[in-house]
């Protein structure tokens, strides 16, 4: 018998489906499709539709806080109070002696934008250093860059709307297929409606999202820029360029065409492993079409190239015209469910709230303004992998890690763990007992889960949901925003007085008065009863935002968008040798999310591919005498990798893969790709190179 019924959000990825829930008299949950929402318009993948599993499932989560005095003692239960003030005493401790910056927080893309936004708020405006950074660092910030250097600010100019206004797309290192399946699903039926439209799918792998592209540019990793490049040149040779849209509105042309007509076809053909007829295909479906849509993931932002990735694809939709208009523009796909909302509220080491930039001393002072504090600390804080350096090298006393599980997603895992045990207080903050950053802890704090606390997310598409609380935590589970807000008001701050998540919405919207990303006439009521609303918001009554750029006027100082030169055409990653001869690439499988802490519970999610294998192509596997079902040993500079061989031509000579999901599950710490993967980082966006590491392979 369903006693109560709500609308909410997805917790998965950032495609943002909207799900119903209905929880019977013994306050079980069940879910199914909204098909009023708009994002989703009834339909769920495998992982969304079986959340209901996790959510009644509450045999792993972690009840009540736990600490230990020493590392020789085990932790402990202990009451909330002594745990916070054990927190707010120690924290009080290293800050006395060694000034802010020896402390940080490390957060998440699935917290939501409440929690984020206080996290942010305790960091740089009460603690006084810009130490907090979050896995968005892992999956978004070359995006980000990209994004700001072309239109001026971190904003994706498109909907999932435009998606059937659309003729073609470029769909470049990502599988929507497996990763983003809904919105997969609406270019499957707008396709299958419309037989002209084309897809283009650049990637080494020959992934679902491959199999139904009408072109498939199967190229080397790390060579995407000269393949861009490639492209924007046959556009130009071709004169299927929009002239009056860049003298108009962009800057930079003339070095783009100099750099494009720099490289030889036949030269970029060799360096991509892609024919020069293919190029010429990309370009020709691209130059003809009166709506192209580029759509990208990590396989762009993962890598020491990743800005210049983004920068010189972004470059396409300039040379074309194809922005601010329907069915037109590049969009990014968030792979968390809240990515964007953190980057709303300046979740990550080198921004502040609001899209306000830190290293502007106006901004830096409004801000401090805006929170009753004296200043805002300039320096940059660490982000995700200085952090972890930070900490083996000592200078990073204390973490506190809400909502993500580094021992498993950063690159080069044995060093993460050596960090940890360097550190001198580690908090995790969790649901999960099954996240292996647990096992680090001197104290564990028991975390709200989904539907077991209210508050905002925001999809790639820039929609803001509400997400309302259905059902008790289990134990002594807190909110993770009223969990910052006592540790704050135990520090001293004043600040932090909350009624509730609604409260802390408003102080946020109220921030973005003004800005681009104005929210100021949202708050939970709107949600609630009218729906999800895209930003900006900016009066009373909008209805919200779906295409940003409509007028042609940009967030730069010239309100024009701006051509960007790649800093490079080379990939700067460490190359393949005689000892490491083969491409290591990471990603995620259809089934499973991230570390595995919530879709590792569902059984029936198992199946699609039960365990970690390595995806090798079948002349290597010859090569180095390796048959399907053989157990391999993968070795790198940072470690090794043990799991048995899949030999497939879906992908490419040379190159290997591995999903990045597993930790400890397999009571192995053999089955973690990121053993391997280097600590190599893009120099601007400072996001990992997880999509290219040396490796080598043998039948063990
Ligand atoms: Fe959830 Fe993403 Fe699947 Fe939608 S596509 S149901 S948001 S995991």
């Amino acid at each position: 018998m369903i006693k109560s019924e709500v609308k909410t959000t997805c917790s998965y990825c950032g495609v943002g489906c909207g799900i119903i829930v209905k929880k019977d008299n013994n306050n079980k949950v069940f879910v199914e499709g909204d098909k009023d929402h708009p994002v989703n318009k009834g339909m769920l993948c495998s992982k969304g539709m079986n959340l209901h599993y996790v959510a009644n499932d509450t045999s792993d989560r972690i009840l009540y806080p736990e600490m230990r005095w020493s590392r020789s003692h085990p932790r402990e239960r202990v009451s909330w109070d002594d745990a916070l003030d054990r927190a707010a005493s120690v924290f009080k401790s290293i800050i006395k002696k060694h000034g802010p910056d020896s402390v940080a927080f490390y957060v998440s893309g699935q917290s939501l934008t409440e929690e984020y936004y206080i996290a942010n708020k305790l960091t740089k405006g009460f603690i006084g250093t810009n130490n907090i950074d979050t896995n968005s660092r892992l999956c978004m910030s070359s995006a980000v860059v990209g994004y700001k250097k072309t239109f001026g600010e971190d904003s994706v100019p498109i909907s999932y709307a435009d998606i059937e206004l659309a003729d073609t797309f470029l769909i470049t290192g990502a599988n929507p297929a497996w990763c983003h399946p809904i919105l997969f699903r609406r270019l499957e039926k707008h396709k299958e409606d419309n037989p002209n439209v084309k897809i283009i799918v650049i990637d080494p792998r020959k992934t679902d999202t491959a199999n139904f592209a009408d072109l498939h540019l199967q190229l080397l990793p790390g060579t995407d820029v000269v393949l861009y490049n490639a492209i924007g040149r046959c556009l130009y040779k071709s004169g299927l360029i929009d002239e009056d849209f860049i003298a108009n509105n962009t800057d930079g042309f003339k070095a783009y065409k100099d750099l494009i007509l720099g490289t030889s076809l036949r030269k970029a053909s060799k360096i991509c492993g892609v024919s020069e007829d293919d190029i010429k295909k990309a370009a020709k479906y691209i130059g003809l079409s009166k709506g192209f849509i580029s759509m990208w993931a990590m396989g762009l932002n993962q890598s020491v190239v990743g800005t210049d990735k983004n920068v010189s694809l972004l470059n396409l939709s300039l040379i074309t015209g194809q922005v601010g208009k329907p069915g037109a523009g590049p969009f990014s796909l968030t792979g968390q469910p809240n990515a964007m909302g953190g980057r709303e509220v300046g979740g990550m080491a080198n921004l502040l709230a609001v899209h306000k930039d830190l290293m502007n001393e106006e901004h830096r002072r409004e801000v401090a303004q805006f929170w009753g504090v004296d200043k805002i600390n300039p320096k940059p804080g660490l982000t995700a992998t200085e952090m972890f350096d930070a900490l083996e090298s000592g200078k990073l006393k204390a973490v506190w890690i809400a909502c993500t599980n580094p021992l498993v997603s950063l690159p080069n895992l044995n060093k993460i763990e050596k960090a940890m045990k360097s550190s001198k207080f580690v908090v995790v903050q969790d649901i999960s007992h099954k996240s292996d950053t647990v096992g680090f802890a001197d104290l564990v704090l028991p975390a709200a889960g989904w539907l077991e606390k209210e508050g905002t997310m925001t999809n790639s598409e820039r929609r803001i949901s509400y997400l309302p609380k259905e059902i008790e935590a289990p134990g002594e589970a807190r909110p993770d925003v009223e969990i910052f807000c006592d540790f704050a008001q135990r520090m001293g701050f004043r600040g932090f007085n909350f009624n509730n998540a609604s409260e802390i919405y408003d102080e946020y919207a109220s921030m973005t008065k003004g800005t681009n990303i104005d929210v100021s006439f949202l708050n939970y009521d709107r949600l609630k009863t009218e729906g999800t609303f895209q930003w900006p918001v900016p009066e009373h009554r909008h209805q919200g935002t779906p295409r940003l750029f409509a007028d042609k006027k940009f967030y730069t100082p010239s309100q024009r968008a701006q051509f960007n030169i790649p800093s490079t055409i080379e990939n700067t990653s460490v190359l393949p040798s005689d000892d490491f001869p083969l491409i290591l690439t990471t990603g995620r499988v259809r089934d499973q999310w991230h570390t595995m802490t919530k879709t590792g519970k569902v059984s029936r999610l198992k199946t699609h591919y039960p365990t970690p294998v390595l995806e090798i192509n079948p002349v290597d596997a010859y090569l180095y005498k390796i048959k399907d079902g053989d157990i391999t040993e993968i070795k790198g500079e940072n470690g090794e990798v043990r799991v048995r061989a899949k030999v497939t031509d879906t992908i490419k000579k040379g190159v290997v893969f591995l999903p990045m999901h597993w930790g400890k599950q397999l009571q192995s710490n053999l089955n973690r790709a990121n053993n391997l993967t280097n600590t190599h980082v893009d120099p601007t966006s400072k996001e990992p190179d997880f999509k290219f590491t040396r490796v080598a392979v043998s039948k063990y």
